[in-house]
């Protein structure tokens, strides 16, 4: 499943293709997404209109059009985005295509068909993002995280520390791969109770998961070039991680072996001598 890294990767990579551009045709193959995909209306609002830019919050991609469109792309759990000449041939599981000015055309192809795509329209009033975003906590890489924040939200609970940090509603996009690594770094116990954290421990846990999520999106970056090739292979990129997956290996910082386990139902690994 794409975690915040690979979406901000896809970000970067299509903010170099479509501002400026036009959207001037639309296709879609009729299979439904998460949700029914509503062509008609893809179609009507975005045909004829310009991007404006794309942004992301947590792992939802929005793309703004001049006629006060709202695009929001979710990649689900096998969702890829790709620009690709419009004369080149569909891929198996090219779903929706949207023609631009330019002759090319961006494709979201998605095997286990877990996207999602809506559509808004800000002239009707109700801003869309307040109404999807309104249980969302703060960008990892934002300014609003802070150790206070943590410090408050976290006061008084006991939940694991991990399930805290992939509470959405705590901080945004913070998946299993990254809620491992930054504990790690951070030499901090999965399980530990969030109420039993201070304030320079959350400091350096926000240090080491900004660090670890820089790391990874400046390692996708030097993949952008194939990703947005012809051939729609690669985007997936090579992350160094210390313990995730590594069960039994050992630590890099004291050789002990990684023990794993479940937690909250996700596979959780730590090693019991660093992290504390
Ligand atoms: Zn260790």
């Amino acid at each position: 499943m794409p975690e915040l890294p690979e979406v901000e990767v896809v970000r970067r990579g299509l903010a170099h293709h479509l501002p400026g551009r036009t959207i001037t045709g639309y296709r879609s193959s009729g299979k439904a997404l998460r949700r029914k995909t509503a062509d008609d209306r893809l179609r009507l609002l975005l045909v004829g209109a310009r991007v404006v830019a794309i942004r992301r919050r947590a792992k939802y991609l929005l793309v703004d059009f001049d006629n006060e469109a709202l695009l929001v792309l979710h990649l689900g759990m096998t969702g890829r985005l790709g620009i690709f000449p419009a004369a080149s041939p569909l891929l198996p599981h090219d779903h929706l295509c949207w023609l631009l000015d330019n002759d090319r055309e961006l494709r979201f192809n998605d095997t286990r068909r877990f996207g999602s795509v809506m559509l808004f329209s800000r002239q009707k009033g109700a801003d869309p993002e307040l109404l999807l975003f309104t249980d969302t906590g703060p960008e990892p890489l934002g300014p609003q995280l802070s150790a206070s924040y943590l410090l408050a939200r976290a006061n008084g609970r006991t939940i694991p520390v991990k399930q805290f940090l992939m509470d959405g509603r705590i901080v945004a996009g913070v998946g299993n791969i990254y809620a491992n690594e930054c504990l790690f770094a951070a030499g901090i116990k999965p399980a530990r109770p969030v109420g039993t954290i201070g304030r320079r421990r959350w400091q350096r846990l926000i240090d080491q998961l900004r660090g670890i999520l820089d790391q990874a999106i400046a390692c996708g970056g030097s993949t952008i070039s194939d990703f947005f090739g012809t051939t729609g292979e690669g985007g997936y990129f090579q992350v160094h991680f210390s313990v995730y997956g590594k069960s039994g290996s050992p630590c890099p910082r004291c050789q002990t072996p990684i023990q794993s386990f479940k937690l909250g139902g996700r596979a959780t690994f730590f090693c019991r001598r660093c992290q504390r």
